[in-house]
């Protein structure tokens, strides 16, 4: 995921001089991010140091409703003297890349330039950047469009090159008179068409937002997030009056959460959603299980459309997973641990591609949405060619084990945990592939009785015999869960508890994570746990265990657990309000909500928790009823 060309630069300068936070005397600044509204808004007075009052108020917004534009409001006006002013609107591209060399999380970096570029206009206050990335060809064009509303006499000059260009308006500023900008910006890509195309389509954008205007826009904004709030609010509860200010400051930091999953999700259209949504390039921008399993089930609640396209947009890149599945030996289909154009992209496969759950994680989110929106259309259209293809590869990679009573066993596999890799027998893993198992034989049967067509269909699309699809019963059936009668708990995997206890108390706070401060090998060989693992298992499928069984694995897991991986907390919690440990459940809850605002984790710099954001939305304890 790259940085494209930015277009909100905007900059002022007082008599001819820049201005810059540090150098004048603030009197007011208050940045507020408007969740109604679905804008920016900042508000500044200052003084500058010959002593004039300078009052700049912004708002701006990237458009929910339509696709391509944002648009920003900036105003000055100088309140007690006259001055010349300048305000510069930008465009800037040759953007930077973030790349982190220490951490395996951020991205890798790019060594030459990546997006080359493929014309620029300047057309009156008009200007337009286009861009072509340098591997893959995909196109990019960047244009921005001005009103300019004043009393004030002023005069404007344009300037552009390939990668940068300007309006600049020169304004004699007179006391107490408003000067306003408004900015319009429209970006169009393609997988193909030339960037001068592009330019066309963005003028299409520019025209279409001069003519409604600004207010329009945020019309149109407010409406888009009444929508949003009306079918994704989640309200929580004070129980006491004493704890409403304190309930007040938690409701408040899940919505910003909400807000930030609708960022993320919003334009989901033949895409999917990134681990950090589009807020950083940590992981470049790749899609993992977090999508599936963390944010999904929320979106089929409140937006279906959105879920749907992004079961579909798992469904495009089928081909790419039957091929993968090829090059690892194996029938059926493996979907990419992470991936952006449906490829594998983990460098490390340990903790990446062994992550063969993220198949299972795929179906059960189909599932989810299914039961709850009865798309069946989805579901006997593209659903089920990926329930077939995932259960093949099950069975494939599973076995009748003789040693083992003739149960289903599952080598070699990491599972959630990515602190114990290569494993035999994930608890996680077997679960969730019984489930998948399951659900396709399930789904398989019922078209064959029901829906002769669209079985018909299947039939050829995939060759499938019933034979498989009795293989696959079996195989659920007598799928091996671990268990270890002395401890009555289910171990994570066949020789989790036969490793040393790493000894987190005395672990020094500062070699958290500890995937930063120790070689793998080292933790790989201990019982240490990076994130919900076994306990994860138990609130997607909570109904497979006893509330004994609960408390009996939450106990021993939970003082092994790290929470290195954001995506704990959440689970955790949910976990904890079922065995009725309060105290854990708030505690957990906390971090999980504050994962990002309190910055727990102390990255937010490089992006957001998309998936804890999601696991918050359950990890408050309640459930959504779909249009409730
Ligand atoms: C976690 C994975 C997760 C990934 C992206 C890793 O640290 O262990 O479970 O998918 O981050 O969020």
């Amino acid at each position: 995921m790259l940085n494209v060309t930015d277009s909100k630069g905007i900059s002022l300068y007082i008599d001819d001089e820049p201005f810059s936070l540090p150098e004048v005397s603030l009197q007011l600044y208050q940045r507020t991010l408007d969740m109604q509204a679905g804008t920016l808004d900042r508000q500044v007075l200052l003084e500058t140091s010959s002593g004039k009052r300078v009052l700049i108020e912004s708002q701006r917004l990237v458009s929910f409703e339509h696709r391509h534009l944002a648009a920003f409001s900036y105003q000055v006006t100088i309140l007690n003297a006259a001055a010349p002013v300048v305000i510069s609107s930008e465009i800037t591209g040759a953007q930077k890349n973030q790349a982190g060399i220490e951490d395996p999380r951020q991205a890798k970096g790019f060594d030459k330039e990546v997006l080359v570029p493929q014309g620029h206009v300047c057309d009156q206050q008009r200007l337009f950047l286009g861009h072509q990335t340098h591997n893959s060809g995909m196109t990019l064009a960047c244009g921005i469009d001005h009103q300019f509303k004043t009393e004030c006499p002023y005069e404007w000059h344009a300037e552009c090159s390939e990668n940068e260009g300007r309006v600049e308006f020169r304004v004699d500023a007179k006391p107490g008179q408003p000067i306003q900008l408004i900015k319009f910006a429209a970006y169009h890509t393609s997988p193909s068409a030339p960037a001068k195309k592009l330019f066309t389509r963005a003028r299409w954008t520019l025209d279409r937002a001069k003519k409604d205007g600004f207010k329009t826009l945020l019309e149109s904004q407010r409406r888009y997030m009444d929508n949003f709030w009306q079918h994704s609010d989640v309200k929580i509860d004070a129980n006491s009056e004493e704890k409403q200010t304190e309930t007040g400051e938690f409701q408040q930091a899940l919505r910003w959460n909400l807000f930030q999953i609708l960022q993320a999700s919003a334009r989901a259209e033949g895409t999917s959603i990134p681990a950090k949504g589009l807020m950083g390039q940590t992981y470049e921008g790749h899609y993992f299980w977090d999508t599936e399993i963390y944010v999904l089930p929320f979106i089929t609640y409140s937006n279906p459309r959105i879920a749907r396209n992004l079961l579909r947009f798992r469904h495009s890149m089928l081909d790419i997973a039957r091929q993968r599945a090829r090059e690892l030996n194996q029938k059926g289909a493996l979907f990419p641990w992470r991936t952006i154009n449906g490829e594998e992209a983990s460098a490390n496969y340990v903790a990446g591609t062994a992550q063969y759950h993220i198949n299972a994680d795929i179906m059960y989110a189909l599932r989810k949405y299914v039961e709850v929106t009865d798309d069946k259309s989805l579901l006997f259209n593209e659903g089920v060619e990926m329930l077939v293809e995932t259960a093949r590869f099950w069975f494939d990679i599973g076995f009748f084990s003789k040693r083992n009573g003739c149960q289903f066993c599952i080598h070699g596999v990491t599972g959630p945990d990515e602190y114990t890799t290569v494993v035999n027998n994930n608890t996680f893993t077997n679960l969730m592939a019984r489930e998948n198992l399951r659900y396709a034989a399930q789904t398989v049967s019922e078209m064959e009785q029901h829906h002769p067509e669209h079985f018909a269909t299947l039939v050829h699309r995939t060759k499938l015999q019933m034979s498989e699809v009795a293989d696959w019963k079996e195989a659920a059936e007598r799928m091996y869960i671990p268990f270890d009668q002395n401890l009555d708990i289910n171990p994570q995997d066949d020789n989790f508890l036969e490793r040393e206890v790493w000894d987190i108390k005395a672990t020094p706070r500062d070699h958290f994570p500890l995937l930063l401060s120790y070689h793998p090998l080292v933790i790989y060989r201990h019982q240490v746990i990076k994130q919900a693992d076994v306990v994860l298992a138990m609130f997607l499928l909570g109904k497979d265990f006893s509330k004994e069984q609960k408390k009996h694995n939450f106990d021993y897991y939970d003082p092994l657990t790290t929470g290195d991986s954001s995506l704990s907390a959440c689970i955790q919690a949910i976990i904890a309000a079922e065995i009725d440990d309060m105290e854990k459940a708030v505690k957990y809850a906390r971090y999980a909500v504050l994962m990002d605002l309190a910055d727990i984790g102390g990255n937010v710099k490089v992006g957001c928790h998309i998936a804890s954001m999601g696991g918050c939305m359950d990890g408050c304890g309640i459930r959504l009823c779909r249009n409730a």
